[in-house]
């Protein structure tokens, strides 16, 4: 059985140190050493060997495995290029022109486009230490692959299947980026991460690949708004979810479906909803409900009611002809603010009449006192001989909002200057 990420690490090494290798038939190759080094080969200038097994006719030196006499002779060669090999991914996007299509895929533009208008790739390096390992399916040691990043930090099993980085270019030029100095430091702390001695590590190489980050921009009717994207290239491509969504900070809510408000802000579908009174598509947290009908519109279309506290939509708000209040349609049955409507008999420790007993009393001679609560307002109504007075009071200062008399044989309400009350009070006594 042929391990093949052996083979495959074996056959990159030697074409990237430069050696000849021509396979010579389905199972064989053979390694042509450069002049000085026939000497290690008993002077022979071919060399077949296998990574099947050897067959008692063949004139094989050896089959390759993780620890036979021509691996460890290959991994000495690639010690003496220094602390790594360098390489690159044999397919991975190279230009903005082949990344695009992927960046803009995830989006869908309503009422406009979406366009990269910038895309740096740079290479980042990924580092890869090889291991001897024990093979699975046959006794033969097999090469293992680890993969960290530059900090040393292993790579995950989900980001490397992604990344795709196999198979390896052949010679790449090594980077002038990373000294050897700092490549040893990064192999050190990749080892002391992966809980790897030193000696266990076959070769190191350092992959560069694409990184990739700009942005896009949304057009909308004219309104732009820009969108960053910063990972690997291999990733934006093979990954849809790769590009983040659009995040709308006004809305908190991100989405890769994009839209624009009425009022011309650049946010995402799921934040948007109409204001069922202006019929314009508004951000959504914006909206407010009136508490009679339900619907959603924005609060300069609501009013607060006096009665219930909640807010109503103003085309829905009616007048009481007996206290005045502006009430919503819950609040008024019968046509009339639901404080008047509930009216009861209030006694003297009522603490809405001991309220206003303290801001504007003592009202003498008036009794058969009455009283309605609503949220915001109570309304008062007492007698006295042949007058009746009628008072809304703000619950929160005891403002007297409005006052109103009649006779008892009025239905109708006469509105009364608040500052004339102490003189009404006083003429109904001198009547008397
Ligand atoms: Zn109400």
């Amino acid at each position: 059985m042929i391990d093949e990420t052996t083979q495959e690490f074996a056959l990159w090494a030697l074409a990237t140190l430069q050696f000849r290798v021509e396979k010579t038939s389905d199972r064989y190759y053979a390694l042509y050493p450069k002049e000085h080094q026939r000497g290690q080969f008993n002077g022979a200038h071919r060399v077949s060997f296998t990574f099947d097994e050897v067959l008692k006719e063949d004139k094989v030196l050896e089959k390759v495995t993780a620890s036979s006499t021509l691996f460890r002779w290959i991994q000495r060669q690639i010690a003496e290029t220094g602390p790594a090999m360098h390489a690159a991914p044999l397919r991975q996007p190279v230009s903005q022109h082949e990344l695009q299509p992927h960046l803009l895929r995830p989006f869908a533009v309503e009422d406009g486009s979406a366009r990269v208008v910038e895309c740096r790739l740079s290479d980042r390096p990924v580092l890869r230490l090889s291991v001897r390992s024990a093979g699975e399916k046959s006794p033969d040691p097999v090469v293992r692959h680890r993969y960290f990043d530059a900090s040393g930090q292993e790579l995950s099993a989900e980001l490397l299947q992604t990344l795709a980085m196999e198979p390896l270019a052949p010679r790449v030029k090594r980077s002038s980026r990373l000294t050897d100095q700092k490549l040893q430091a990064v192999i050190d702390q990749a080892c002391e991460t992966g809980g790897l001695s030193q000696d266990e590590v076959l070769a190191a190489v350092v992959i560069w690949c694409k990184w990739a980050e700009g942005h896009i921009t949304f057009r909308i009717k004219g309104m732009e708004a820009q969108h960053p994207f910063s990972n690997w290239a291999q990733v934006l491509v093979r990954d849809a979810k790769a590009v983040e969504p659009f995040h709308c900070a006004e809305a908190s809510q991100s989405s890769y479906r994009i839209s624009a408000s009425d009022d011309g802000r650049i946010t995402v579908v799921e934040a948007l909803d109409v204001c069922q009174a202006s019929q314009r598509r508004v951000l959504a947290g914006e909206l407010e409900q009136c508490t009679a009908s339900g619907q959603k519109m924005l609060p300069e279309f609501l009013q607060t009611c006096p009665a219930c506290g909640e807010k109503a939509y103003r085309k829905s708000i009616s007048v009481c002809r007996h206290t005045q209040l502006e009430c919503c349609p819950r609040c008024m049955p019968g046509g009339h603010a639901d404080p008047y409507e509930k009216l009861h008999l209030a006694f003297e420790h009522h603490p809405r009449l001991q309220q206003l007993m303290e801001s504007h009393g003592p009202f003498e001679g008036w009794d058969s006192w009455r009283v309605g609560e609503g949220a915001a307002v109570s309304v008062f109504t007492a007698q006295q001989k042949r007058n009746q007075l009628l008072l809304v009071v703000d619950n929160n200062d005891s403002r007297i909002r409005h006052a109103a008399t009649r006779t008892p044989w009025q239905r109708v309400w006469t509105a009364t200057p608040v500052e004339s009350l102490p003189e009404l009070a006083a003429a109904a006594e001198s009547k008397a």
